[in-house]
C-alpha cells in the first residue's frame, strides 16, 4: 500500500533553511514508488515559500498561516499540525534536528504513536528495508537502526543529508492554505526572538567554521577568527572553554552540550580537542587545527595541522586568502 510522508519544512528570515530540504531528501529516499510526500510551512506570509517548495518533488505544500505561528511556539505548532495530521494520516513525519525539530519531533511522535528516530545522518535502503544512521556516544559508535511499525518519525542532523533539488519541470505541488486556530492561551509568550548571531551565517548550516577555544584568550581575541570566517563565507564558533571564559556567548559553543555543525571546514583555532568538544564538529568533512601545542590531542582528528601560534597562524591564513 502506497505511503504518505510529511515533512515539517523550516524557514528563517523568508527563505527556506536548508535543512528542509535534507528533510525532504530524507523522505524522498524512504519513499517507494506511488508514495506521497507533502510538505507543512508554518507561520504568516508563506506565500512566496510555499510556492517556492511547490517548485519540488511534493503532493501538496500546506501553508498553515496564523499570528500565534509568527515565532516558533511548540503549543501553537502541535495545535496548528493537529488537523493535518489528522486528514493526511502520515506514515513518516521528516524534520530537521535543529532546536524546533528536536522540541517538536518527540511531541508529534507522541501524537502519532509513532516511534522515532533522531539525529539521522544518512538513510540506507537495503531491499525492502530503510536503515537509519545515527552517531553515538558522541560521535564514537554509529547505529543503524530500522523501524519495525509505521508511522514513524525522523531527524535529520543539518549538512549530512544532500539538499532535495526543485523539479526539472518547475514542480506540480498544489498549494493548500490552512488557517491555524486563533490563540486562545491565557499565557502570555513573549514574541521576541533574539538573535545573538544576527546577521550572520548559521552555525549548524555554515559550510566553513571557524572555531576558538581558550587559546583565544579574550573577547577581542575572536577579531582575527570573525574576520577569516567572514572572508570564507563562513560562521565563527567556540568551545566551551571559550564559552565559560566569557569570550564569546554560549549560542557560539560546539559540542557535546553545544551545537553539533558539520562543515566542509573546520578550523579549529586554540581549542584542545576534549572529546565533549569532538562530540560536536568531528563529522566536519575537513578539520584544519591550530595550536601550539604539538600533543593538542586535537591533531588526532585533524586533517592538517599547524603548530603555532594562532595570533599568527590565523590574519597569515586570512591574507593568503585574500590574495588567491
Ligand atoms: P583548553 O582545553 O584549555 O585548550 C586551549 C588550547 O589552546 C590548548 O590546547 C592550548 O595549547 C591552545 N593555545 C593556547 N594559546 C594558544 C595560542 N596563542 N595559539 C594556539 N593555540 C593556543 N567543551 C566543548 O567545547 N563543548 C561542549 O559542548 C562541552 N560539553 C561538556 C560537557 C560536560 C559534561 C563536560 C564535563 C565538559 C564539557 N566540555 C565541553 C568541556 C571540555 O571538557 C573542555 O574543557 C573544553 O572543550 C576545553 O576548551 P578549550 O579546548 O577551548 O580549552
Amino acid at each position: 500500500m502506497s505511503k504518505t510522508y510529511l515533512i515539517v519544512a523550516e524557514h528563517r528570515d523568508g527563505k527556506l533553511r536548508r535543512v528542509a530540504l535534507e528533510a525532504l531528501r530524507a523522505a524522498a529516499d524512504c519513499a517507494d514508488a506511488g508514495d506521497e510526500i507533502h510538505a507543512a510551512l508554518l507561520g504568516e506570509g508563506l506565500d512566496g515559500l510555499a510556492a517556492e517548495l511547490a517548485t519540488y518533488p511534493l503532493a501538496q505544500v500546506h501553508a498553515i498561516e496564523g499570528e500565534a505561528l509568527r515565532v516558533y511556539n511548540p503549543e501553537a505548532y502541535i495545535r496548528a499540525l493537529i488537523p493535518l495530521l489528522e486528514s493526511l494520516q502520515p506514515d513518516g513525519l521528516f524534520l530537521g534536528h535543529t532546536a524546533i525539530g528536536r522540541d517538536l519531533a518527540p511531541a508529534l511522535a507522541a501524537r502519532l504513536s509513532a516511534g522515532q528516530i533522531s539525529d539521522v545522518t544518512a538513510i540506507e535502503r537495503d531491499g525492502g528495508n530503510t536503515v537509519f544512521v545515527r552517531p553515538l556516544y558522541a560521535g564514537k559508535a554509529i547505529e543503524r537502526r530500522a523501524f519495525s511499525a509505521f508511522p514513524r518519525v525522523v531527524t535529520v542532523r543539518p549538512n549530512n543529508l544532500p539538499a532535495a533539488e526543485p523539479c526539472a519541470d518547475g514542480g506540480t505541488a498544489d498549494v493548500v492554505k490552512r488557517a491555524a486556530a486563533p490563540e486562545t492561551d491565557l499565557r502570555t509568550v513573549v514574541r521576541e526572538v533574539v538573535r545573538k548571531t544576527a546577521g550572520k551565517i548559521d552555525l549548524t548550516e555554515a559550510k566553513i567554521v571557524v572555531a576558538g577555544g581558550r587559546g583565544v584568550k579574550s573577547a577581542e581575541g575572536f577579531k582575527p577568527l570573525e574576520e577569516l570566517a567572514g572572508l570564507l563565507g563562513g560562521a565563527v564558533g567556540a568551545s566551551r572553554g571559550a564559552c565559560d571564559a566569557g569570550y564569546c556567548d554560549y549560542g557560539l559553543q560546539i559540542g557535546q552540550t553545544g551545537k553539533v555543525v558539520t562543515p566542509e571546514i573546520y578550523i579549529a583555532c586554540g581549542i584542545s580537542g576534549a572529546i565533549q568538544h569532538l562530540a560536536g564538529m568531528s563529522g566536519s568533512r575537513i578539520i584544519v587545527a591550530i595550536n601550539k601545542d604539538p600533543e593538542a590531542s586535537i591533531f588526532g582528528i585533524a586533517d592538517y595541522g599547524i603548530v603555532g601560534d594562532l595570533f599568527e597562524v590565523v590574519p597569515l591564513l586570512t591574507q593568503a586568502f585574500r590574495e588567491a
